[in-house]
């Protein structure tokens, strides 16, 4: 697959360059590869490139990712999109951190057994309540919530860019909503931020991980 890694290094050169400029370590950035779509053989040649981490967002076919790919040691799964509490605990058995935890709800279902699993939260930084993630002014008390099950680990905010706004205002929110948070809770360092369009402009704002599709993927094939 070499277009495929040629992508895939294009991407981490670009990180690189975009970290430099903003005076950052590339190396406390981590790119989570997204391939949701995409088949499990997709997942397997990035493995092979060396990428230990990917992202998905529909439970179903991460799950069937996850089993045909268990063998794939020091793998890491994300999982990135909305999730509905019936399906925490099984979301669990492979995604080792979740991004898109936005309700008390399912902060309720991921501790309720001892698997541990770290969390970020969701921001919504549009004005449509349909879109994941809490109102950023409802960050404070879903952490405490958090804070309290010591079976999940708050590692910090994640957020996507609305559609058409510029990504640097956007940034800008996630990085002042980090802030507040860890005035909260010190260690919740982390930022989720960052895909194909919008990850220069994220790693400027402070991103730590970086959800990258189709720029390392190429365009994806129809939903399964
Ligand atoms: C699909 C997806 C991405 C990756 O998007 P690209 O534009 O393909 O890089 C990142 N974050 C979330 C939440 C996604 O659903």
């Amino acid at each position: 697959m070499p277009a495929l890694a040629e992508r895939l290094h294009r991407v981490q050169a670009e990180v690189a360059d975009a970290a430099r400029a903003a005076h950052r370590d590339p190396g406390e950035i981590t790119t989570i590869v997204v391939t949701k779509f995409h088949p499990a053989a997709l997942v397997r040649a990035l493995y092979g490139l060396g990428v230990r981490d990917v992202g998905e967002s529909r439970h179903q076919e991460a799950q069937a990712k996850a089993a045909e790919l268990s063998d794939l040691a020091g793998l890491t799964w994300h999982f990135i999109g909305q999730l509905q509490a019936n399906k925490a605990r099984q979301v669990k058995r492979y995604a080792r951190v979740i991004h898109s935890v936005d309700r008390s709800s399912l902060v309720d279902a991921l501790a309720s057994d001892d698997t541990p699993v770290d969390v970020f939260v969701q921001l919504n930084l549009t004005d449509d309540p349909a879109r994941g993630g809490v109102r950023p002014d409802a960050l404070e008390s879903l952490a405490e919530q958090i804070l309290a099950r010591p079976v999940l680990t708050l590692r910090g905010v994640m957020a996507v860019a609305p559609l058409g706004a510029e990504p640097a205002r956007a940034f800008g929110a996630v990085r002042a909503a980090s802030q507040r948070l860890r005035a909260l809770a010190p260690q919740a360092t982390a930022i989720s931020a960052g895909m194909s369009g919008d990850f220069a402009a994220a790693i400027a704002a402070g991103a730590t991980h970086l959800r990258i599709g189709t720029a390392i993927t190429g365009n994806r094939p129809e939903r399964p």
